[in-house]
């Protein structure tokens, strides 16, 4: 009888041939799927097209439904089995990204550059975004209810935007400067453009012919582009993204690099799990939400009644004697997010002894907060029981970690708003370095395991 608990690498369980190759074909479908969704409208779209394509319908009289709230929010549910009263497995997501969104006043022009002033989103490490290629996300919205899709910086003959940053020559004052006083949010400015309209724009215009032809230039290449005017800004959702592809990382192709991964990791593995799960023993559930990054509030948040009414149309289409409670609380959910890995240079800001580690599959993190688990949903130790028996019998690989040192930091996730109904709910998912930069990186063989453990949740 073992009686010490060795956790085992995923690149040990996943060691043949042909589960290399399963997992080595997994990691490109993911590197694209990063590629092409960096914003939640773009995560919502892919998963409504994958969605629709596994047959799909936003009709819930089917067995297989969907609802997409606002393009922003969705909600996946398959019958099983069983009845809807004896419970649902679910696993929500986050679709959501740190970024920084253009202000609703934008455009300005300065110092011959015409520029874009942001609002950032989420929790950013400001150092990150300067000089470096951004990409132009979003949409723009008309008076006549036009949603005009954006998206420049992504091809190779696309332009790039930038924040600039200081030269080192000039540097020193800031140099001496704490990290959070050295980066005002005020001069994350994007700059859009150089050149002056030409001559007979200008002249068309009569008077103001000095100190705005940057400007009026970037509104008439907008206008060409999308038909839009400046007042149409106002009514826009334009955010400021990492230009370029995802890509694999190190000489082993084993890591993957990219912007997202927190928490679109889980959106991919999750969404691969949910359309293979065909005939599952419950009613299986999948949840993706936007604005976790920001306390999880607004009508696509967590913190909203998107899910309690889905669940309602859903009694009322499937089971129409079935209590909402009733089924609520007979269900068990994986509040699917990622965890921070151990970094080799800041080791000291993780107790190793419950820190997650690289390749050694996904990670419970029985409770999240700070400050003495402050905020927390601390999972039922019953249902972390009924966890491992699950996932040892899947032979899937999982550790149980907790994300930094005690009073280092800490925090939040969606479980607590899913643990309100009543609901078993435990935080799940693969561990990420540099978390919330622009280039988050994870183990392919992380990932693997990540959706091979959400499978057998799902069908269990
Ligand atoms: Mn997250
Ligand atoms: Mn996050």
């Amino acid at each position: 009888m073992n009686l010490e608990f060795n956790p085992k690498s995923c690149w040990e369980i996943y060691g043949k041939a042909e589960d290399r190759r399963a997992m080595d074909a997994m990691a490109k479908r993911y590197v694209a799927f990063l590629s092409t969704c960096k914003t939640e409208r773009e995560t919502v779209q892919y998963i409504v097209e994958q969605a629709e394509k596994a047959g799909f319908s936003p009709d819930f009289r089917t067995k297989a439904c969907f609802r997409n709230f606002h393009g922003k929010t969705i909600f996946l549910a398959r019958k099983g089995k069983r009845p809807l009263r004896e419970g649902f497995r679910l696993i929500a997501a986050h679709a959501d990204t740190p970024r920084l969104d253009l202000k609703q006043h934008p455009l300005y022009q300065d110092c011959e550059l015409g520029m874009a002033k942001t609002h950032y989103y989420g929790g950013i490490r400001k150092h990150h975004w300067l000089a470096r290629p951004l990409a132009l996300h979003g949409v723009i919205v008309t008076v006549e209810g036009a949603v005009i899709p954006v998206r420049i910086g992504e091809d190779a003959d696309d332009p790039a935007f930038t924040i600039l940053d200081l030269l080192p020559h000039l540097a020193q004052q800031q140099m001496g400067q704490k990290l959070s006083d050295a980066f005002e949010a005020e001069k994350l400015n994007i700059v859009l453009g150089h050149s002056p309209a030409e001559a007979e724009e200008n002249e068309k215009e009569g008077e103001d012919k000095t100190d705005k032809k940057i400007k009026r230039n970037i509104l008439q290449i907008l206008n060409e582009r999308f038909g839009v005017v400046e007042e149409d800004l106002y009514s826009a959702e334009l955010q400021m993204v990492p230009a370029g592809p995802a890509r694999f990382v190190g000489l082993d192709r084993a890591l993957i690099g990219g912007y997202g991964q927190d928490d679109r990791s889980c959106v991919f593995t999750a969404l691969e799990a949910m359309l293979e799960t065909k005939e599952p023993e419950y009613p299986v559930i999948a949840l993706f939400w936007d604005k976790e990054e920001i306390g999880s509030d607004g009508a696509t948040g967590a913190k909203s009644l998107f899910l309690e009414y889905c669940v309602e149309d859903l009694a009322e289409a499937w089971a129409p004697d079935d209590k909402p409670s009733e089924i609520f609380m007979n269900s068990k959910a994986l509040s699917a997010d990622v965890s921070a890995a151990i970094d080799p240079d800041y080791q000291d800001l993780h107790e190793k002894l419950n820190a997650a580690k690289l390749g050694y599959g996904p990670c419970f993190n029985k409770f999240t907060g700070s400050r003495g688990k402050y905020g927390a949903n601390d999972a039922n130790p019953e249902y972390i029981g009924w966890l491992r028996k699950l996932f040892n019998a899947a032979g899937t690989p999982w550790q149980m970690t907790e994300l930094g040192k005690v009073d280092k930091g800490g925090g939040g996730t969606v479980a607590k708003h899913l643990a309100t109904y009543g609901m078993d709910v435990i935080d799940f998912g693969p561990a990420v370095l540099s978390m919330h930069s622009p280039f988050e990186i994870t183990s392919k063989a992380d990932i693997y395991a990540t959706a091979l453990a959400f499978k057998a949740f799902l069908e269990n």
